[in-house]
Protein backbone atom coordinates (compact mmCIF):
# COMPACT_ATOMS: atom_id res chain seq x y z
CA UNK A 1 0.00 0.00 0.00
CA UNK A 2 1.19 3.64 -0.53
CA UNK A 3 -0.01 7.05 -0.11
CA UNK A 4 -1.68 8.95 -2.13
CA UNK A 5 1.62 10.76 -3.60
CA UNK A 6 2.96 7.39 -4.62
CA UNK A 7 5.31 6.93 -1.75
CA UNK A 8 5.31 3.85 0.35
CA UNK A 9 3.75 3.21 3.97
CA UNK A 10 5.02 4.74 7.28
CA UNK A 11 6.56 7.69 4.88
CA UNK A 12 5.79 11.28 6.14
CA UNK A 13 6.02 14.55 4.62
CA UNK A 14 5.84 17.37 6.19
CA UNK A 15 7.78 21.28 6.13
CA UNK A 16 9.12 22.85 2.67
CA UNK A 17 12.63 21.48 2.61
CA UNK A 18 13.73 18.40 0.97
CA UNK A 19 15.25 16.54 3.18
CA UNK A 20 15.07 12.33 3.31
CA UNK A 21 16.14 10.59 6.37
CA UNK A 22 16.52 6.78 7.10
CA UNK A 23 16.29 5.87 10.80
CA UNK A 24 17.74 2.22 10.99
CA UNK A 25 16.75 0.23 14.82
CA UNK A 26 15.73 -3.02 15.20
CA UNK A 27 13.48 -0.93 18.51
CA UNK A 28 10.11 0.84 17.33
CA UNK A 29 10.40 2.98 20.35
CA UNK A 30 13.65 4.39 19.41
CA UNK A 31 12.67 4.59 15.94
CA UNK A 32 9.57 6.20 16.65
CA UNK A 33 11.23 8.94 19.00
CA UNK A 34 13.92 9.41 16.24
CA UNK A 35 10.94 9.80 13.47
CA UNK A 36 9.03 12.44 15.35
CA UNK A 37 11.94 14.55 16.49
CA UNK A 38 12.80 14.64 12.77
CA UNK A 39 9.21 15.67 11.69
CA UNK A 40 9.29 18.61 14.17
CA UNK A 41 12.54 19.39 12.94
CA UNK A 42 11.42 19.85 9.70
CA UNK A 43 12.70 16.55 8.05
CA UNK A 44 10.65 16.19 4.58
CA UNK A 45 10.41 12.43 4.74
CA UNK A 46 11.12 10.17 7.21
CA UNK A 47 11.55 6.10 6.62
CA UNK A 48 12.06 3.62 9.30
CA UNK A 49 13.83 -0.03 8.87
CA UNK A 50 13.42 -2.63 11.81
CA UNK A 51 16.57 -4.32 10.45
CA UNK A 52 19.93 -4.32 7.93
CA UNK A 53 18.01 -6.18 5.30
CA UNK A 54 14.99 -3.57 5.36
CA UNK A 55 17.54 -1.04 5.53
CA UNK A 56 19.77 -1.95 2.18
CA UNK A 57 16.58 -2.70 0.68
CA UNK A 58 15.39 1.12 0.97
CA UNK A 59 18.98 2.26 0.23
CA UNK A 60 18.52 0.96 -3.04
CA UNK A 61 15.04 2.29 -4.46
CA UNK A 62 15.44 5.14 -6.16
CA UNK A 63 15.08 8.18 -4.36
CA UNK A 64 18.34 8.94 -2.39
CA UNK A 65 18.45 9.16 1.25
CA UNK A 66 19.99 12.69 2.74
CA UNK A 67 20.63 11.26 6.55
CA UNK A 68 20.76 7.76 7.88
CA UNK A 69 20.22 7.35 11.39
CA UNK A 70 21.97 3.49 12.17
CA UNK A 71 21.63 1.31 14.80
CA UNK A 72 25.25 -0.90 15.63
CA UNK A 73 23.44 -3.40 17.74
CA UNK A 74 20.86 -5.09 15.42
CA UNK A 75 19.55 -8.85 14.94
CA UNK A 76 20.48 -10.27 11.64
CA UNK A 77 22.84 -8.07 9.75
CA UNK A 78 24.35 -5.85 12.30
CA UNK A 79 25.20 -2.06 11.78
CA UNK A 80 28.88 -3.02 10.72
CA UNK A 81 27.42 -5.85 8.29
CA UNK A 82 24.88 -2.70 7.24
CA UNK A 83 27.70 -0.08 6.77
CA UNK A 84 28.99 -2.81 4.40
CA UNK A 85 26.16 -3.03 2.49
CA UNK A 86 25.86 0.62 2.35
CA UNK A 87 29.14 1.33 0.94
CA UNK A 88 28.11 -1.16 -2.36
CA UNK A 89 25.69 1.61 -3.23
CA UNK A 90 27.97 4.11 -3.12
CA UNK A 91 25.13 6.02 -1.01
CA UNK A 92 26.07 10.12 -0.78
CA UNK A 93 23.76 9.81 2.67
CA UNK A 94 25.91 11.58 5.64
CA UNK A 95 25.13 9.16 8.07
CA UNK A 96 24.48 8.91 12.16
CA UNK A 97 25.99 5.87 13.89
CA UNK A 98 23.69 4.87 17.04
CA UNK A 99 24.81 2.55 20.26
CA UNK A 100 24.25 1.43 23.78
CA UNK A 101 27.92 0.42 23.93
CA UNK A 102 30.59 2.87 24.75
CA UNK A 103 32.27 5.71 23.05
CA UNK A 104 35.25 3.90 21.84
CA UNK A 105 32.91 1.02 19.80
CA UNK A 106 31.17 3.40 18.05
CA UNK A 107 34.42 5.99 17.43
CA UNK A 108 36.21 2.15 15.41
CA UNK A 109 32.75 1.66 13.88
CA UNK A 110 32.83 4.87 12.27
CA UNK A 111 36.97 4.68 11.11
CA UNK A 112 35.49 1.35 9.31
CA UNK A 113 33.01 2.95 7.97
CA UNK A 114 34.78 5.99 6.88
CA UNK A 115 37.47 3.39 5.78
CA UNK A 116 34.46 2.02 3.20
CA UNK A 117 34.18 5.66 2.03
CA UNK A 118 30.96 6.19 3.63
CA UNK A 119 30.39 10.01 5.33
CA UNK A 120 30.18 9.60 8.45
CA UNK A 121 28.32 12.77 10.05
CA UNK A 122 29.24 11.77 14.14
CA UNK A 123 27.80 8.98 16.41
CA UNK A 124 25.78 9.20 19.38
CA UNK A 125 25.29 6.70 22.41
CA UNK A 126 21.76 5.97 23.25
CA UNK A 127 19.50 7.25 24.91
CA UNK A 128 19.81 9.83 22.43
CA UNK A 129 18.51 13.29 23.49
CA UNK A 130 16.30 15.11 21.16
CA UNK A 131 19.01 18.12 20.47
CA UNK A 132 21.04 15.70 19.05
CA UNK A 133 18.91 14.32 16.17
CA UNK A 134 18.12 18.41 15.63
CA UNK A 135 21.84 18.98 15.41
CA UNK A 136 22.68 16.04 13.36
CA UNK A 137 19.23 17.31 10.60
CA UNK A 138 20.44 20.60 10.27
CA UNK A 139 24.23 19.25 9.93
CA UNK A 140 23.28 16.96 7.28
CA UNK A 141 21.33 20.07 5.88
CA UNK A 142 24.43 21.91 5.60
CA UNK A 143 26.06 19.13 3.84
CA UNK A 144 23.55 18.34 0.98
CA UNK A 145 22.60 21.54 0.17
CA UNK A 146 26.10 22.83 0.19
CA UNK A 147 27.53 24.37 -3.52
CA UNK A 148 27.95 21.48 -5.60
CA UNK A 149 31.82 21.85 -6.88
CA UNK A 150 30.36 20.52 -9.73
CA UNK A 151 27.25 21.60 -11.91
CA UNK A 152 24.23 19.14 -12.45
CA UNK A 153 23.80 18.46 -8.36
CA UNK A 154 24.69 14.88 -8.59
CA UNK A 155 27.75 13.64 -7.79
CA UNK A 156 28.02 9.90 -8.73
CA UNK A 157 31.34 8.63 -10.25
CA UNK A 158 30.41 5.33 -12.53
CA UNK A 159 32.48 2.56 -13.77
CA UNK A 160 31.92 3.39 -17.09
CA UNK A 161 33.17 7.35 -16.20
CA UNK A 162 36.35 5.88 -14.59
CA UNK A 163 37.33 4.13 -17.33
CA UNK A 164 36.49 6.81 -20.13
CA UNK A 165 38.94 9.02 -18.26
CA UNK A 166 41.26 6.22 -18.67
CA UNK A 167 41.16 6.10 -22.11
CA UNK A 168 41.06 9.87 -22.46
CA UNK A 169 44.18 10.21 -20.20
CA UNK A 170 42.23 12.29 -17.53
CA UNK A 171 44.10 10.49 -14.78
CA UNK A 172 47.81 11.69 -13.91
CA UNK A 173 49.99 10.41 -10.46
CA UNK A 174 51.47 12.51 -8.02
CA UNK A 175 54.12 11.61 -5.40
CA UNK A 176 54.35 12.34 -2.11
CA UNK A 177 57.74 12.16 -0.22
CA UNK A 178 58.50 10.03 2.75
CA UNK A 179 61.94 11.08 4.52
CA UNK A 180 64.20 9.16 7.35
CA UNK A 181 63.73 10.72 10.75
CA UNK A 182 67.57 10.40 11.98
CA UNK A 183 68.96 11.64 8.76
CA UNK A 184 66.32 13.55 7.21
CA UNK A 185 67.21 11.79 3.74
CA UNK A 186 64.25 10.80 0.96
CA UNK A 187 63.75 7.32 2.07
CA UNK A 188 60.78 6.69 -0.79
CA UNK A 189 57.86 7.98 -1.94
CA UNK A 190 54.04 7.26 -2.19
CA UNK A 191 52.28 7.12 -5.84
CA UNK A 192 48.61 8.79 -5.15
CA UNK A 193 46.46 8.67 -7.81
CA UNK A 194 44.49 11.76 -9.25
CA UNK A 195 41.81 12.62 -11.89
CA UNK A 196 41.48 15.42 -13.31
CA UNK A 197 37.44 15.47 -14.55
CA UNK A 198 36.73 17.43 -17.75
CA UNK A 199 32.88 18.52 -15.99
CA UNK A 200 33.62 17.27 -12.19
CA UNK A 201 37.27 19.01 -11.92
CA UNK A 202 39.51 17.29 -9.83
CA UNK A 203 38.30 14.59 -8.02
CA UNK A 204 39.79 12.79 -5.18
CA UNK A 205 40.72 9.01 -5.26
CA UNK A 206 38.20 8.81 -1.77
CA UNK A 207 35.31 9.21 -4.56
CA UNK A 208 36.72 7.24 -7.45
CA UNK A 209 38.80 4.17 -5.56
CA UNK A 210 35.30 2.68 -3.79
CA UNK A 211 33.49 2.77 -7.23
CA UNK A 212 36.39 1.32 -8.96
CA UNK A 213 36.84 -1.34 -6.32
CA UNK A 214 33.35 -2.53 -7.58
CA UNK A 215 34.44 -3.98 -10.38
CA UNK A 216 38.31 -4.93 -12.30
CA UNK A 217 38.65 -1.56 -12.70
CA UNK A 218 40.69 -0.99 -9.65
CA UNK A 219 43.10 -3.36 -11.77
CA UNK A 220 43.31 -0.97 -14.81
CA UNK A 221 43.95 1.82 -12.36
CA UNK A 222 46.73 -0.22 -10.29
CA UNK A 223 48.37 -0.77 -13.77
CA UNK A 224 48.27 2.88 -14.77
CA UNK A 225 49.69 3.93 -11.49
CA UNK A 226 52.35 1.32 -11.35
CA UNK A 227 53.50 2.29 -15.20
CA UNK A 228 53.79 6.44 -14.25
CA UNK A 229 55.49 4.90 -11.05
CA UNK A 230 57.90 2.98 -12.90
CA UNK A 231 58.36 6.43 -15.52
CA UNK A 232 59.00 8.27 -12.62
CA UNK A 233 61.90 5.97 -11.51
CA UNK A 234 63.26 6.31 -14.99
CA UNK A 235 63.41 9.96 -15.06
CA UNK A 236 64.37 10.38 -11.74
CA UNK A 237 67.42 7.90 -12.56
CA UNK A 238 68.58 10.49 -15.27
CA UNK A 239 68.23 12.89 -12.71
CA UNK A 240 70.94 11.40 -10.43
CA UNK A 241 68.66 9.61 -8.05
CA UNK A 242 67.23 6.30 -7.40
CA UNK A 243 63.82 6.46 -5.54
CA UNK A 244 61.83 3.99 -4.31
CA UNK A 245 58.49 4.16 -5.21
CA UNK A 246 54.92 2.96 -2.82
CA UNK A 247 52.11 1.82 -4.75
CA UNK A 248 48.44 1.19 -3.08
CA UNK A 249 47.13 -2.24 -3.80
CA UNK A 250 43.06 -2.40 -3.15
CA UNK A 251 42.36 -5.02 -0.59
CA UNK A 252 39.81 -5.91 -3.52
CA UNK A 253 43.14 -7.28 -5.54
CA UNK A 254 44.63 -9.17 -3.45
CA UNK A 255 41.99 -11.74 -3.46
CA UNK A 256 42.99 -12.20 -7.41
CA UNK A 257 46.46 -15.07 -7.18
CA UNK A 258 47.62 -14.10 -10.70
CA UNK A 259 48.58 -10.53 -9.51
CA UNK A 260 51.62 -11.32 -8.36
CA UNK A 261 52.90 -12.45 -11.82
CA UNK A 262 51.09 -9.73 -13.71
CA UNK A 263 52.60 -6.96 -11.75
CA UNK A 264 55.83 -8.42 -12.03
CA UNK A 265 55.75 -8.79 -15.80
CA UNK A 266 54.61 -5.03 -15.49
CA UNK A 267 58.02 -4.23 -14.17
CA UNK A 268 60.02 -6.00 -15.60
CA UNK A 269 58.46 -4.93 -19.40
CA UNK A 270 58.68 -1.10 -17.96
CA UNK A 271 62.78 -2.12 -17.21
CA UNK A 272 61.73 -1.62 -13.45
CA UNK A 273 62.98 -3.44 -10.65
CA UNK A 274 60.57 -4.74 -7.77
CA UNK A 275 62.86 -4.08 -5.10
CA UNK A 276 61.95 -1.00 -5.93
CA UNK A 277 58.57 -0.95 -5.26
CA UNK A 278 56.49 -1.66 -2.04
CA UNK A 279 53.30 -2.36 -1.89
CA UNK A 280 50.69 -0.44 0.17
CA UNK A 281 47.32 -3.36 1.44
CA UNK A 282 45.17 -2.05 4.18
CA UNK A 283 44.57 -4.41 7.49
CA UNK A 284 41.17 -4.99 5.70
CA UNK A 285 42.80 -7.45 3.74
CA UNK A 286 43.88 -9.95 6.52
CA UNK A 287 40.46 -9.78 7.98
CA UNK A 288 38.79 -10.73 4.39
CA UNK A 289 40.54 -13.69 3.89
CA UNK A 290 44.04 -14.49 5.28
CA UNK A 291 44.84 -17.79 3.33
CA UNK A 292 44.73 -15.62 0.03
CA UNK A 293 46.40 -12.97 1.62
CA UNK A 294 49.35 -15.46 2.72
CA UNK A 295 49.47 -16.58 -0.71
CA UNK A 296 49.64 -13.54 -2.80
CA UNK A 297 51.95 -11.55 -0.23
CA UNK A 298 54.64 -14.16 -0.23
CA UNK A 299 54.35 -15.19 -3.90
CA UNK A 300 54.96 -10.66 -4.28
CA UNK A 301 57.76 -10.96 -1.67
CA UNK A 302 59.33 -13.89 -3.64
CA UNK A 303 59.42 -11.68 -6.56
CA UNK A 304 61.46 -9.57 -4.77
CA UNK A 305 58.22 -6.49 -4.29
CA UNK A 306 58.43 -4.99 -0.41
CA UNK A 307 54.82 -5.06 1.46
CA UNK A 308 53.96 -2.43 3.52
CA UNK A 309 50.79 -2.40 5.71
CA UNK A 310 48.88 0.64 5.22
CA UNK A 311 46.85 2.46 7.69
CA UNK A 312 47.64 0.66 10.62
CA UNK A 313 45.18 0.53 13.44
CA UNK A 314 42.59 1.39 11.91
CA UNK A 315 41.30 -2.08 10.73
CA UNK A 316 41.49 -5.21 13.21
CA UNK A 317 44.86 -7.13 12.37
CA UNK A 318 45.73 -9.15 15.62
CA UNK A 319 49.21 -9.44 16.57
CA UNK A 320 49.33 -13.11 15.67
CA UNK A 321 48.59 -12.32 12.30
CA UNK A 322 50.74 -9.53 11.82
CA UNK A 323 53.97 -12.12 12.83
CA UNK A 324 52.99 -14.46 10.04
CA UNK A 325 53.11 -12.18 7.46
CA UNK A 326 55.94 -11.32 5.15
CA UNK A 327 55.47 -7.97 5.57
CA UNK A 328 58.31 -5.34 5.82
CA UNK A 329 56.45 -2.53 6.75
CA UNK A 330 54.10 -0.30 8.48
CA UNK A 331 52.34 3.02 7.99
CA UNK A 332 50.65 4.14 11.02
CA UNK A 333 47.67 5.74 9.86
CA UNK A 334 47.27 9.57 9.88
CA UNK A 335 44.55 9.58 12.70
CA UNK A 336 47.27 8.32 15.69
CA UNK A 337 49.66 10.73 14.66
CA UNK A 338 47.47 13.46 13.76
CA UNK A 339 47.22 15.21 17.43
CA UNK A 340 49.15 12.80 18.95
CA UNK A 341 51.13 15.36 20.82
CA UNK A 342 47.85 16.65 22.87
CA UNK A 343 45.74 13.47 23.38
CA UNK A 344 46.31 11.18 25.76
CA UNK A 345 44.85 8.11 24.18
CA UNK A 346 45.78 8.81 20.77
CA UNK A 347 49.58 8.39 21.59
CA UNK A 348 49.25 5.52 23.95
CA UNK A 349 47.99 3.71 20.39
CA UNK A 350 51.01 5.27 18.36
CA UNK A 351 53.72 4.68 20.91
CA UNK A 352 51.97 0.86 20.85
CA UNK A 353 52.12 0.47 17.42
CA UNK A 354 55.70 1.62 16.88
CA UNK A 355 56.56 -0.82 20.14
CA UNK A 356 54.80 -3.77 17.53
CA UNK A 357 56.59 -2.98 14.43
CA UNK A 358 59.92 -2.56 16.43
CA UNK A 359 59.21 -6.20 17.89
CA UNK A 360 58.89 -7.49 14.69
CA UNK A 361 61.84 -5.60 12.94
CA UNK A 362 59.41 -3.76 10.59
CA UNK A 363 59.96 -0.66 9.75
CA UNK A 364 57.92 2.33 10.32
CA UNK A 365 56.56 5.53 8.49
CA UNK A 366 53.76 7.69 10.30
CA UNK A 367 51.49 9.20 7.98
CA UNK A 368 50.25 12.56 8.29
CA UNK A 369 52.85 14.55 9.97
CA UNK A 370 51.40 18.17 9.75
CA UNK A 371 53.38 20.12 12.75
CA UNK A 372 56.93 19.79 13.81
CA UNK A 373 55.44 18.64 17.40
CA UNK A 374 54.20 15.35 15.69
CA UNK A 375 57.13 15.05 13.81
CA UNK A 376 59.45 15.55 17.26
CA UNK A 377 56.68 12.83 19.49
CA UNK A 378 57.07 10.38 15.95
CA UNK A 379 60.92 10.80 16.63
CA UNK A 380 61.14 10.37 20.34
CA UNK A 381 58.88 6.99 20.27
CA UNK A 382 61.40 5.80 17.89
CA UNK A 383 59.47 5.90 14.15
CA UNK A 384 61.83 5.20 11.24
CA UNK A 385 60.13 7.72 8.52
CA UNK A 386 57.70 10.19 8.29
CA UNK A 387 55.15 11.38 5.72
CA UNK A 388 52.50 14.08 5.63
CA UNK A 389 52.48 17.99 4.67
CA UNK A 390 54.39 19.36 6.97
CA UNK A 391 57.65 17.81 4.98
CA UNK A 392 55.83 18.11 1.77
CA UNK A 393 52.38 17.77 0.02
CA UNK A 394 52.26 15.52 -2.87
CA UNK A 395 53.69 16.55 -6.39
CA UNK A 396 54.33 15.82 -9.84
CA UNK A 397 57.21 13.52 -10.80
CA UNK A 398 58.89 16.00 -12.62
CA UNK A 399 59.29 18.62 -9.10
CA UNK A 400 60.54 15.75 -7.09
CA UNK A 401 64.45 15.66 -7.27
CA UNK A 402 64.05 19.68 -7.50
CA UNK A 403 61.84 19.61 -3.93
CA UNK A 404 64.62 17.00 -2.32
CA UNK A 405 67.77 18.54 -3.14
CA UNK A 406 66.27 22.01 -1.81
CA UNK A 407 65.32 19.91 1.45
CA UNK A 408 68.22 18.52 1.77
CA UNK A 409 70.00 22.03 1.85
CA UNK A 410 67.81 23.56 4.82
P1 LIG B 1 46.47 6.74 1.82
O1 LIG B 1 47.04 5.54 1.18
O2 LIG B 1 46.42 6.77 3.31
O3 LIG B 1 47.30 7.97 1.24
C1 LIG B 1 47.68 9.07 1.97
C2 LIG B 1 46.67 10.16 1.86
O4 LIG B 1 46.90 11.11 2.90
C3 LIG B 1 46.78 10.95 0.55
O5 LIG B 1 45.48 11.42 0.24
C4 LIG B 1 47.66 12.12 0.98
O6 LIG B 1 47.54 13.24 0.14
C5 LIG B 1 47.11 12.38 2.36
N1 LIG B 1 48.08 13.06 3.22
C6 LIG B 1 49.41 12.94 3.22
N2 LIG B 1 49.97 13.70 4.18
C7 LIG B 1 48.96 14.31 4.83
C8 LIG B 1 48.90 15.23 5.94
O7 LIG B 1 49.89 15.65 6.52
N3 LIG B 1 47.66 15.62 6.33
C9 LIG B 1 46.53 15.19 5.72
N4 LIG B 1 45.37 15.66 6.17
N5 LIG B 1 46.55 14.33 4.67
C10 LIG B 1 47.75 13.89 4.23
P2 LIG B 1 44.85 11.17 -1.18
O8 LIG B 1 45.86 11.33 -2.26
O9 LIG B 1 43.60 11.99 -1.23
O10 LIG B 1 44.48 9.65 -1.17
C11 LIG B 1 43.50 9.18 -0.33
C12 LIG B 1 43.42 7.68 -0.35
O11 LIG B 1 43.01 7.20 -1.62
C13 LIG B 1 44.76 7.03 -0.10
O12 LIG B 1 44.98 7.03 1.29
C14 LIG B 1 44.52 5.65 -0.67
O13 LIG B 1 43.82 4.85 0.25
C15 LIG B 1 43.62 5.96 -1.85
N6 LIG B 1 44.43 6.00 -3.06
C16 LIG B 1 45.14 7.00 -3.60
N7 LIG B 1 45.76 6.60 -4.72
C17 LIG B 1 45.43 5.29 -4.89
C18 LIG B 1 45.76 4.31 -5.88
O14 LIG B 1 46.51 4.52 -6.83
N8 LIG B 1 45.20 3.06 -5.72
C19 LIG B 1 44.39 2.77 -4.65
N9 LIG B 1 43.89 1.52 -4.55
N10 LIG B 1 44.08 3.67 -3.71
C20 LIG B 1 44.59 4.92 -3.82
CA1 LIG C 1 48.87 4.46 1.14
CA1 LIG D 1 47.63 5.40 4.55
Amino acid sequence: MSTEDGRPDGAVRTGVSHRRVLVVDDNAFVRISIRNILLDAGADYVEEARDGDEALAKVSGDLPFDLIFCDLQMPGRDGIETLRGLAGFDTQACIVLMSGEDRNILAAAGRLAKSHGLRILGNVTKPIPAEAVREFLAAANAVVHAPRKRPGGTTRISDDDIRRGLAEREFYVDFQPEVGIADGRIWGSEALVRWRHPEHGLVSPMSFIGVAEQSDTIDLLTDFVLGKALEAQTLWRTQGQDIHVAINISAHSMVNLDMPDHLARIVTMLGGSPAAVTLEVTESCLVDDLSAFLDIATRLRLKGFRLAIDDFGTGFATLEQLSRLPVSELKIDREFVAGAPDNERTRAILEASLQLARSLSLTTICEGVETQAEWNLAADLGADCIQGFYIAKPMAAGELVGWFNAWQMT
